[in-house]
């Protein structure tokens, strides 16, 4: 029997390939930028005519090519940007296939001019549907320049394909922005049939998407920022009153990479939920930085799919990040949205540290005592909270006394101090409503306050500080407690003994799975103290499957929760603003640590809105 198998000639596996890599004179565009912010180009110039059909030239100042280089470049397969199969998981370049100059050669006519900063000479190579039809040295500029002329001259089905030039250059157009948003330290320009359609200064990578949407996204992009061990995630989210009912501008960007993940759209979209109406789209530029061994951007070949480790997490840090930034803007426009400071449980990062005021506190007082406290007793001597700028302003605000006759009037409100003080001109500025929310009056408004949520919070950052330096003060039971556990709590009781005493929790082992309480954290009510601890430690066992968080966060996060929840009751004025005081020092005044909604703002404007 005769044999039937040939191994295809070089020009028609280009070809083949070509049919995956360049589909449209966009993905030319692409492979071409690419290639040029490889190679270290400050300085990148497109030249497009008639939507790609008839030209498409990149002209870099980057490294250029040696002779040899430039003959390589073509080959399937010759790159310069890896070398063994172990740099697929370490990749600081943009390509790495060793394929796109090669597909393109096989459907275009390609010029490239060439040349390093250190030769006199450069080269010159003009290609066929993978043919070299002339090699010489020329004279250019340092840096190289591909031309790429007639595509698919030798594939009528793809030519035949395209669509209308408008539809071509929207392509064009949108794989530009990929690259071009993300490289603001790239100077860009882009001419169009001869009109120079951006020019795209080095600039910040906000300045980048003003010059590129327009002198408005000044006012309409707030920042967010987020650093943890796994990720920084930073970039610009549209302010909620800016979404558009078309779907807006929407980059994800990891290792300057544009990337789609739907799951990362989903964490912000939803953090959106609540605050745009229905149908309406947020506007997203979110850049993550993680270590290149945390993703592979090698399951697509078109590489705009990006696997993440660690997705889930990361999806939680983005959404709580978003969803903060978005709670800033609705507590008021005084906020100096440059000067956000990341949801950091640990220290205000350094950038952030006001200058002032410092406020004392008292680090024994603890508000959900049941005796009636001693309001100056909060500032009157130990350690000292650095209190983060925006949330002081906010909080002075709050101190404005404004009334609330009419309310008072209508009997819609009971002022907690109208026992004490008959006279209504005392106008107090915040009251306890529905047994349960505090209402304060701020400068735009008035901020409605969940206490169980406010508490989570003020709770958990406490609890954190006392994992990590300051254990907190225990009192002596009178009879000390017997607490029996089932044997998997009991193991879990032992491995968090010494957590549990810094939280004030004085407990002994005392054989299997029985431990003797001797003191409990101040202020910590008796009742119940097994139901409590164990309702603690379920809380603990779930985040160790839902939230991948540390194992201090992760107490402070059980305590907290589980604490807080039963903090509800009726406050007197001077608990109230000194809750509000604890609150507006912590970090994230606006979510507990589960996530729960803590305030809610409500501005003259809004309010006006809605009787309308
Ligand atoms: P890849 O980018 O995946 O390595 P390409 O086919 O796009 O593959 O490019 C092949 C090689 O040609 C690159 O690895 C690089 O060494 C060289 N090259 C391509 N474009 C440029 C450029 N603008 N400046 C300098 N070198 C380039
Ligand atoms: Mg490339």
């Amino acid at each position: 029997m005769a044999d039937i198998i040939n191994v295809l000639p070089d020009s028609v596996a280009n070809q083949i390939a070509a049919g995956e890599v360049i589909q449209r004179p966009a993905s030319v565009l692409k492979e071409l930028v690419e290639n040029a912010v490889d190679a270290g180009a400050t300085q990148i110039d497109v030249v497009i005519k008639q939507a790609g059909r008839i030209l498409i030239q990149v002209r870099d100042n980057g490294c250029g090519m040696s002779e040899t280089d430039a003959r390589l470049c073509f080959e399937r397969h010759a790159t310069s940007k890896i070398k063994s199969a172990d740099d697929l998981f370490r990749l600081h370049t943009k390509g790495f296939r060793g394929e796109a100059l090669a597909s393109i050669a096989a459907i275009a006519h390609v010029e490239l001019r060439t040349r390093q900063a250190n030769s006199e000479v450069g080269t010159c190579i003009v290609l066929e549907g993978s043919l070299c039809k002339e090699q010489s040295p020329c004279s250019c500029e340092a840096g190289t320049s591909f031309s790429v002329k007639n595509l698919f001259y030798n594939v009528p089905a793809r030519r035949n394909f395209l669509k209308s030039d408008t539809v071509e250059f929207g392509h064009i157009h949108e794989e530009f922005l990929r690259i071009a948003l993300i490289h603001s330290d790239v100077d860009f320009k882009l001419y169009q049939n001869d009109k120079l359609e951006y020019n795209l200064p080095k600039s910040t990578l906000k300045q980048r998407l003003v010059n590129v949407f327009g002198k408005n996204y000044e006012e309409r992009l707030m920042p967010i920022e987020q650093e943890t061990d796994v990720v920084r995630i930073h970039g610009f989210i549209g302010k909620p009153n800016a979404a558009r009912k078309t779907r807006g501008e929407q980059y994800l960007f990891v290792n300057k990479r544009f990337i789609k993940h739907n799951y990362f759209h989903h964490a912000i979209a939803s953090a959106f939920e609540e605050v745009i109406p229905e149908k309406h789209f947020p506007s997203y530029f979110v850049y993550f930085e993680v270590d290149t061994e945390m993703i592979d951007v090698n399951i697509h070949p078109t590489k705009t799919e990006v696997k993440f480790q660690d997705e889930r997490l990361i999806y939680s840090f983005l959404h709580s990040t978003v969803k903060r930034s978005i709670g800033m803007f609705h507590l008021g426009s005084n906020i100096d949205f440059d000067d956000i400071s990341p949801i950091d449980f640990g220290a205000i990062s350094s950038r952030n540290i006001p200058r002032e005021p410092l406020t004392s506190t008292n680090s024994d007082y603890n508000p959900f005592e049941k005796s009636k406290s001693n309001p100056s007793a909060a500032y009157s001597s130990g350690n000292t909270v650095k209190v983060n700028e925006s949330w002081r302003q906010i909080y002075e605000s709050i101190q404005e006394n404004t009334p609330v006759e009419y309310l008072e009037t209508q009997g819609v409100i009971t002022p907690l101090q109208e026992m004490e003080e008959p006279t209504v001109s005392l106008k107090p500025s915040i009251f306890q409503t529905i047994n349960r929310y505090i209402v304060a009056k701020i400068k735009s408004g008035f901020v409605v306050i969940d206490p169980e949520a406010a508490f989570e919070r003020i709770l958990y950052e406490r609890f954190l500080k006392n994992l990590n330096d300051t254990p907190s003060g225990s009192q002596k039971l009178l009879f000390p407690e017997t607490l029996n556990f089932a044997p998997q709590n009991g193991d879990l009781v032992r491995d968090l003994l010494v957590e549990f005493k810094k939280l004030g929790f004085d407990l002994e082992e005392f054989g299997q799975n029985t431990f003797i309480l001797n003191g409990i954290p101040l202020g910590f009510e008796e009742q119940d103290i097994q139901q409590n601890i164990e309702q603690i430690l379920e809380s603990y066992k779930n985040n160790l499957i839902s939230l991948k968080i540390s194992k201090k966060n992760n107490i402070a996060h059980s305590f907290a929760r589980s604490i807080g929840r039963r903090r509800s009751k009726l406050f007197s004025e001077e608990e109230m603003q000194l809750l509000l005081s604890e609150l507006f020092s912590t970090s994230s005044p606006q979510l507990s640590p589960s996530g729960k909604k803590i305030c809610i703002t409500f501005n003259e404007m809004e309010l006006k809105r809605m009787f309308m």
